[in-house]
């Protein structure tokens, strides 16, 4: 009998590696009294500070509050890949299936929104570990290299810059039994640091004039003669517009809330690799990736070369809640410990420092949206699906151009036009996301063939996805 050992990430620390540092920012005080402002942002995750930081560029001197019930990017923002992606919709496919149209458009302004974000953390010297490794979408089983094939007929169909690798030429990237083709996007994603990039953009918002006040939770908005009241334990604020950037958080405007659900996404981070280990996988490029299944794993390098390692399975539990004891879950760490040794085998001992998981707000169009609620002063963000660290910033944009009712490209998208379906109640909502969760593995199973169920969710439009 073969002795029992005990997982390997049984000892890493149950936190997000990213936010366990000695450079985490002390907390801001939290918010008292009665303020009055011309913008009131609820939420510091990428959304509502991206929505702060462009208030404050676009009208100097304006007065702006952002008021977390938290901690800055103590959510999905500290708990991502930090991969920066360009696209806006979630990937080309998802975008070409529902507004093929104007995918030319969305196309360049995701690849402005990036070079935006790039240019930010420039022009303020924000040290966020800024990778320009691209992001490589590996094929992981026979069925996928067909999909990557296809993919790239369609991307030069488009004109979209790609590179097709074939078995010979992946091993140039990524050294694992398990790559057998690779599909990469140059310069349509950079690698990041999630957490000390939303530290930067807090301290240039209040360089610029804003206030952050942490651990102040709204617990309701109001209409009120000059804008809208937002009310927290310690105080209120009048504000002129308001922008909600509650990610899957129990939803403050109610004609929000069936339109995300929160799925949890876990990750299993190692100890940095020495050069020996480093050598053995290859992954010279250092590129942000992906494999090609539905449910898909990502994995990427951090600056001091530990593995992050992410995603595969999307744990959505009954009756949708956001609390702190489903950041961890034994059962998925498992199934991510045997995966990244079937991926990497060369690196068998190597243990794992951190585990932890986190709440995306998954819409049934997998990217985000904006709703305006009270008299158009308050506009909702939310719906990245997993997909936020760059697509807020232009979400965020898009909320205080309708505000303010200025025209602008985006503004005039189908896509920031558009609300998703909203999900069933429960309990509809939960069988039938268990549903489609079988039939996803299923049919990854299955080399890739999607079953009735997909196929009919694929024709109403309608989707889940992490
Ligand atoms: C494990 C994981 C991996 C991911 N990997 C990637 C990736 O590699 N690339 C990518 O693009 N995306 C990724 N994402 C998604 C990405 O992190 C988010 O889309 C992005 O951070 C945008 O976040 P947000 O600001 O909308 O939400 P959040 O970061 O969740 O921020 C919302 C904030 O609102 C606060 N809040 C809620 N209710 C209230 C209230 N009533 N009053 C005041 N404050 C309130 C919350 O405390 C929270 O801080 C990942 C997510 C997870 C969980």
């Amino acid at each position: 009998m073969s002795p029992v050992t005990s997982p390997r990430w049984t000892d890493a620390a149950p936190t997000p590696f990213w936010l366990d540092t000695p450079s985490r920012p002390e907390p801001r005080a939290a918010h008292t009294g009665i303020a009055d402002v011309d913008l009131v942002v609820i939420g510091a995750g990428f959304t509502g500070l991206w929505a702060a930081l462009q208030a404050l560029e676009t009208a100097p001197g304006s007065s702006v509050l952002v008021l977390e019930a938290d901690r800055i990017a103590d959510n999905a923002t500290g708990r991502n890949g930090g991969f920066c992606v360009a696209s806006l919709t979630h990937g080309d496919a998802n975008g070409r299936a529902r507004w093929p149209r104007d995918m030319p458009v969305l196309r360049r302004l995701g690849d402005e929104n990036l070079a935006a974000i790039v240019d930010t953390i420039e022009r303020y010297d924000l040290d966020v570990e800024l990778e320009r490794t691209g992001e490589l979408d590996v094929a992981i089983a026979p069925w996928q290299v067909d999909d990557l094939l296809e993919e790239s007929a369609v991307l030069t169909d488009a004109g979209v810059a790609h590179t097709f690798f074939d078995e010979a030429s992946i091993a140039a990237e990524i050294t694992s039994p398990l790559a057998l083709a690779g599909l990469l996007d140059e310069t349509g994603a950079v690698m990041v640091n999630p957490a000390r990039l939303a530290w930067g953009l807090a301290g240039v918002i209040e360089r610029l004039g804003g206030t952050i006040a942490e651990h102040s939770k709204v617990t309701s908005i109001d209409r009120d003669q000059s804008g809208v009241l937002a009310t927290t334990p310690g105080g209120v604020v009048r504000a002129k517009r308001c922008v909600v950037a509650t990610s899957c958080f129990p939803a403050l405007v109610k004609r929000t809330a069936l339109r995300v659900v929160p799925v949890y996404d876990y990750v299993l981070m190692t100890e940095p690799l020495d050069e020996a280990q480093l050598a053995s996988i290859g992954w010279r490029n250092r590129r942000g990736i992906g494999d090609a299944g539905n449910q898909f794993h990502y994995l990427r390098l951090s600056a001091d070369n530990r593995i992050l390692f992410g995603g595969y399975e999307a744990v959505y539990r009954f009756r949708q809640q956001v609390r702190p004891d489903f950041d961890q879950d034994p059962a998925v760490f498992s199934v991510l410990e045997e995966h990244f040794d079937a991926m990497f085998p060369t690196l068998g001992e190597v243990g794992f420092s951190h585990r932890w998981g986190g709440a995306i707000d998954t819409s049934t169009r997998f990217c985000a949206s904006v709703t305006l609620s009270h008299d158009d002063r308050v506009a909702t963000v939310n719906g990245f699906t997993g997909l936020g660290v760059g697509a807020s910033r232009f979400f965020a944009a898009a909320a205080l151009d309708l505000l303010a009712e200025r025209t602008t490209p985006a503004t005039l998208l189908e896509m920031v036009r558009s609300a998703p379906v909203p999900f069933p109640p429960e309990p509809i909502r939960y069988l039938g996301i268990t549903a489609t969760r079988h039939a996803i593995a299923r049919a990854d199973a299955n080399d890739g063939r999607r079953g009735a169920w997909l196929r009919l969710l694929d024709a109403l439009g309608l989707g889940f996805d992490s």
